[in-house]
């Protein structure tokens, strides 16, 4: 079962439930920093006869087990799940702009994007120091250097980052610089290291697989649950389609489709999804008109001069133009 504490509940009501929880012999995982704390609570036979546990201070309700069932499925929670991400919250009725460069480059380039895209609004920063490359011998990331140029750009900005990583043995580094963990295409059916992600404390973007249905990228999500963390964000970053005039076919039906189906965020990524920068304003505003939460926009300051995905870049002053369009969409599906 899961143990849904009020949002205002204090550490001591928490800490005084876990201690009676683990008391009876139960195996409490207890998920923080996100908009209230859940206890995940196995070993159920254990309790038989305890509780109610509705009763205990700090306590809002109780999810019984769901034999079989998704624990990110709508069946398992009604409620949407918000996801902070530092400071952001990401699925509580705003509309979250995360930018910056596919790639962190180098300390000048990402300074420049990162103070940019936050004067236009951006709530989170994005870059990579690790990139899934199709040629092993193109730029593969700055690696630690980079995730410190990041950490560098979230205190110029005040903006929490997301990063990107692709092996297990680097989730603990990733984890201790990034605000947010991503799970690329490419990797969303690596379920060794979507359990690596589901057994550290930050939350994970989780970008569906190119070839992936709806269903199998939701049970992909339940990988990263099933270790403890709940707090998930969805990618939509376009499909593989039999159409080649755009790098990928934007599936803007899986959006209201995943938040039928999970009570998790749902993002879109038009940049990946397009590969070409003139299709990033149409399919970012239309992502928004959806219902996405938000949206993921390359942005680099010379596109022409990028290691990555410079032809999907904005630049700055294009961005900023983005933001004014998105902000009126989101208004008129009343996104804040
Ligand atoms: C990215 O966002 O930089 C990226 C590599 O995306 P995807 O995994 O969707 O290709
Ligand atoms: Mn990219």
């Amino acid at each position: 079962m899961i143990i849904v504490m009020r949002p205002d509940a204090t550490e001591e009501e928490v800490a005084g439930l876990v201690e009676r929880l683990h008391s009876i012999g139960a195996v409490v995982r207890v998920s923080p920093e996100r908009a209230r704390t859940l206890l995940d609570v196995s070993a159920e036979s254990l309790l038989e006869g305890e509780g109610p546990w509705e009763m205990f201070p700090g306590v809002e309700s109780v999810i019984p087990e769901v034999p079989g069932g998704r624990r990110v499925g709508r069946e398992f929670m009604r409620e949407d799940t918000v996801v902070s991400v530092g400071p952001v919250p990401i699925g509580d009725g705003s509309l979250v702009v995360v930018a910056g460069p596919c790639a962190v480059e180098s300390r000048d380039q990402l300074m420049t994007t990162a103070t940019a895209v936050t004067g236009a609004g951006a709530r989170m920063l994005r870059g990579d120091a690790f990139k899934p490359r199709t040629s092993p011998y193109t730029f593969q990331g700055l690696g630690k250097a980079g995730l410190e140029m990041l950490a560098e750009a979230r205190e110029l900005t005040g903006l929490p980052f997301v990063a990107e990583v692709l092996d297990p043995r680097d989730v603990e580094l990733v984890a201790s610089y990034a605000d947010m963990i991503r799970i690329g295409t490419r990797n969303m059916s690596n379920h060794s290291l979507l359990r690596e992600v589901g057994r550290q404390s930050r939350p994970v973007m989780l970008k569906r697989g190119m070839g992936a249905t709806v269903e199998e990228w939701i049970d992909a999500a339940e990988y990263v649950h099933s270790e403890g963390n709940n707090g998930i964000v969805l990618v939509e970053r376009g499909v593989r389609g039999f159409d080649g005039s755009a790098r990928n076919t934007l599936d803007l039906t899986a959006v209201p489709v995943a938040k039928t189906l999970t009570h998790l965020p749902v993002m879109v990524d038009p940049s990946h999804a397009a590969g070409r920068k003139d299709l990033v304003a149409p399919l970012a505003r239309a992502a928004v008109a959806v219902g996405a939460d938000g949206v993921l926009i390359d942005v680099h300051p010379s596109p022409e001069e990028a290691l990555v995905d410079g032809p999907q870049a904005l630049l700055p002053e294009e961005f900023a133009a983005l933001m004014v369009e998105l902000r009126a969409v989101a208004d008129a599906v009343g996104l804040r």
